[in-house]
């Protein structure tokens, strides 16, 4: 069985021999005496890197086994030097030894346990097995950042049966043998068998980015150490990009931001009581000599406008009556009637037009690139 060398998080370096190699269908399974290569578990993802001058690209367990799945071959019998991927191992240490520092807190002061753990590159959820309010969520956001700067010890240990059975510790597991617990001293006691950082201060930052109710619990979105800098860079930078556009502080783009929807919402007010104006005045200004297909021309107006114009003009006909508005090309069109079957007529329409569009045997809408004259043309054949 491989020699576990992950125990201590840091050791990013180590010589190995080669004792199988395996052919698979996207690379090889690898099998060394030692490797400090961490398995996926607890949440956490395979280590990547390099063995022997081929690719890791993933590492996992199986049947006792930790296996390295490389890109090429590796003789066995060999040895090789292997190299863990630092910056995608401490990411991920330090996410990981966060999530046991927020949980500590939320632990002691609720009770609840993490029930649904995922740890990604971008996003890292914790699912609580019950609902915590913002107030008692910042709170353990701020308590886990002050024992980052005390920077308090995380230390590793394998007690055994009995003494496990009077410690106090969170498992997701129930287990009794070679239990391995990630002790974050006076904070957090965990059975886990991840790596982990040495120390709370190289998790730098463990920063909440939403919470959200989750079957009954909640979810929680965090971010730690680098990957939380680099979320807080990407989101300054939006904020400075906003708050350029709004020539208002930082701090106060929200208040900018309320004022221009406010500013926004009475526009559209009134845009949409000068059109209800104008349709109106179409509305009133609606006649038809006799009874035939007739159509009005506007502009500016939205199509709903347009929609409530064709249903008055449609009473004035036996056949059909058509509103087009003037775009920057063409026009667009609604056509009404309670006699022609539309839907059917729709093809020949458009085709005499140069348009396009569809609906109903009583309403048709689209759009056409004939001009006035054409279109006014066309409608007495209707
Ligand atoms: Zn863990």
């Amino acid at each position: 069985m491989t020699e576990k060398l992950f125990d201590d998080g840091s050791l990013l370096e180590f010589d190995a021999v080669v004792l199988s190699c395996t052919e698979i269908k996207k690379g090889y399974e690898v099998v060394l005496d030692r490797s400090a290569f961490f398995p996926e578990g607890g949440g956490q993802a395979g280590d990547i890197g390099t063995l022997g001058g081929t690719e890791v690209l993933d590492t996992y367990e199986k049947n006792g086994e930790v296996i390295h799945k490389t890109k090429s071959a590796l003789e066995v019998g060999a040895r090789v030097h292997g190299c863990v991927n630092a910056d995608v191992r401490l990411r991920r240490m330090q996410n990981h030894s966060g999530e046991h520092l927020i949980m500590g807190f939320i632990h002691e002061k609720l009770g609840y346990e993490n029930v649904g753990f995922h740890l990604g590159s971008s996003e890292v959820t914790l699912d609580l097995n019950g609902v915590i309010s913002d107030d008692d969520l910042k709170e353990c956001e701020q308590k886990a950042n002050e024992a980052i700067a005390k920077d308090v010890p995380i230390t590793i240990t394998y007690p055994d049966s009995e003494a496990l059975s009077s410690m106090q510790y969170r498992s997701k597991l129930e287990m009794t043998e070679n239990v391995r617990i990630v002790t974050i001293e006076g904070i957090d006691v965990c059975a886990c068998c991840a790596p982990h950082l040495s120390s709370t201060g190289k998790i730098g930052i463990v920063k909440v980015l939403s919470s959200e109710s989750y079957k009954g619990g909640t979810r929680v979105h965090i971010l730690c150490g680098l990957d939380a800098f680099e979320i807080f860079r990407q989101r300054m930078d939006t904020v400075s990009q906003i708050s350029k556009l709004l020539s208002s502080k930082p701090e106060k783009t929200a208040a900018a931001v309320e004022r221009l929807l406010g500013e926004n919402n009475e526009l559209k007010r009134q845009i949409s009581d000068i059109e209800k104006q104008k349709a109106q005045e179409i509305i009133d200004g609606l006649k038809n000599d006799g009874r035939g297909s007739f159509c009005v021309f506007t502009k500016g107006i939205s199509r709903d406008v347009m929609r409530e114009i064709a249903n008055k003009a449609v009473l004035l006909t036996d056949g059909a009556a058509g509103v087009f508005g003037e775009e920057a090309q063409g026009f667009s069109y609604i056509i009404a009637s309670q006699s022609v079957a539309l839907r059917a007529k729709s093809k020949e329409i458009n085709g005499a037009l140069g348009g396009k569009g569809g609906g109903s045997d009583q309403m048709i809408q689209g759009s056409v690139t004939a001009d006035k004259a054409a279109i006014e043309e066309y409608f007495k054949t209707i």
